[in-house]
């Protein structure tokens, strides 16, 4: 029977071309989300850096414009980058959070504050491990490269370029309390961002373990019969070619049973399809009830299954064959409907040396056929 390939869904095609398939309205609106929290944690930081260096104006060490200032860029820049992410523009590019771009920015302009403010240069160069840690949480290795290149530039320029003393001020009690904060806050922050990158990496793991699982799943579900639960036609034959192989290896034998109900096309029409798809069902819990755990049965398709029995000569085998098909023949069926009786008929085989999968299967069916010809509900040995 000839079955139609589902047509491929647009992300699987662009996946086929090497080409990265735009994101999903929900990814990309997953993505806003996260980057919303991020704006507003730099955001936060920037206040509370501003905080700070009004503390450092009221104790007289730097003028008080410069807090203002300083929180005004900060928030201009926060809100520049919100509005380009809200707009959908970070979405044209592979890294959407734009890593590089917003940490330079960043370090430019909280280096350019030493410049600006270097008795408090303090704040500015403790503010650098915050824009370096968060940066990192999503940075390549060659993106982290880019950015330390620009970071070690800067500070070059400040420390080597300029004779600006690069102030921690610890004059009196209200530097000494401001500087504390910058420290105390910094420490913070590095161990907030270390907390962060924990979570990501639990819930990174938390996914994986999803994925494996649904693999997992899709693995037993492409090799199960959808209506019997058995082994599908492929699993099936694959079990039996390797089986074949290990018995040609060992010299011990193998031996299948081919299975045909007798009369199915009578009981669909005279009990109707669903009972016929109810008497698959059972009939293949009962062979699984009554068969080791080594052997495999699979659908071999419509009523036929193939019993495969690693290890089994061809007596215990035929003896097996026939108590299964005692155990169906005397099954009650008439529980599914009145009057149904269910048999089946057999061809038992055993693998002769090395025997190709064809060939014994077709000893298998002829077998089988002779059961048919016999009158059906009998195992024939090949
Ligand atoms: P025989 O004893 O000679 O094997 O006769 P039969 O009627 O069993 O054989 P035949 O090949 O004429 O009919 C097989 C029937 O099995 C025909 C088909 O509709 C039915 N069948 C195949 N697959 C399914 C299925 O999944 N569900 C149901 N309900 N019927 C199926
Ligand atoms: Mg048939
Ligand atoms: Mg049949």
């Amino acid at each position: 029977m000839g079955t139609t390939a589902p047509p491929l869904s647009p992300s699987i095609v662009a996946d086929t071309r090497g080409v990265k398939p735009p994101p999903s309205r929900d990814v990309r609106a997953r993505r806003v989300g996260q980057r919303r929290q991020i704006y507003a944690m730099i955001a936060g930081c920037y206040l509370i850096d501003a905080v700070i260096l009004l503390i450092y104006a009221q104790a007289g060490t730097v003028p008080a414009s410069i807090a203002p200032v300083y929180a005004a860029i900060g928030l201009a820049t926060v809100a520049l980058w919100t509005l380009l992410s809200e707009s959908g523009f970070n979405e044209r590019f592979r890294d959407h959070y734009l890593v590089v771009p917003q940490s330079i920015v960043s370090m430019m302009f909280t280096v350019a504050f030493c410049y600006v403010a270097p008795e408090v240069s303090i704040v500015f160069l403790c503010t650098l491990y915050l824009v370096v840690g968060f940066s990192s949480l999503r940075a390549t290795p060659r993106q982290t490269a880019i950015c330390w290149t620009f970071l070690a530039l800067g500070l070059a320029g400040l420390f080597l370029l300029t004779d600006k003393p690069l102030g921690m001020p610890t004059g009196g009690a209200l530097e000494r309390l401001a500087t504390l904060l910058v420290f105390v806050l910094t420490i913070a922050g590095c161990m907030f961002l270390g907390i962060f990158s924990s979570s990501l990496r639990e819930s990174l793991y938390q996914r994986g373990l999803k994925l494996k699982e649904a693999y997992r799943r899709i693995e037993e579900l492409a090799e199960l019969d959808e209506l019997t639960g058995a082994l599908n036609r492929r699993s099936i034959m694959h079990v039996l070619e390797e089986e074949l192989t290990r018995s040609r290896q060992t010299g011990k034998p193998c031996s299948v049973m081919l299975i045909d109900l007798d009369w199915f096309k009578r009981i669909n029409d005279e009990h109707g399809h669903p009972t016929g798809d109810d008497v698959l069902r059972t009939f293949a819990i009962t062979m699984f009830a009554n068969i080791r755990s080594s052997d495999r049965f699979g659908r071999y398709g419509g009523e036929e299954f193939l019993l495969v029995l690693p290890g089994a000569p061809l007596d215990p085998a035929c003896r097996l064959a026939e108590r299964l098909r005692q155990i169906i023949a005397d099954l009650d069926w008439s529980a599914f409907s009145a009057g149904l009786q269910v048999t089946f008929s057999a061809g038992v085989a055993t693998s002769r040396g090395d025997e190709t999968t064809e060939s014994l299967l077709s000893r298998a069916d002829r077998a089988l056929y002779a059961s048919k010809a016999q009158g059906r509900n009998r195992v024939t040995r090949a």
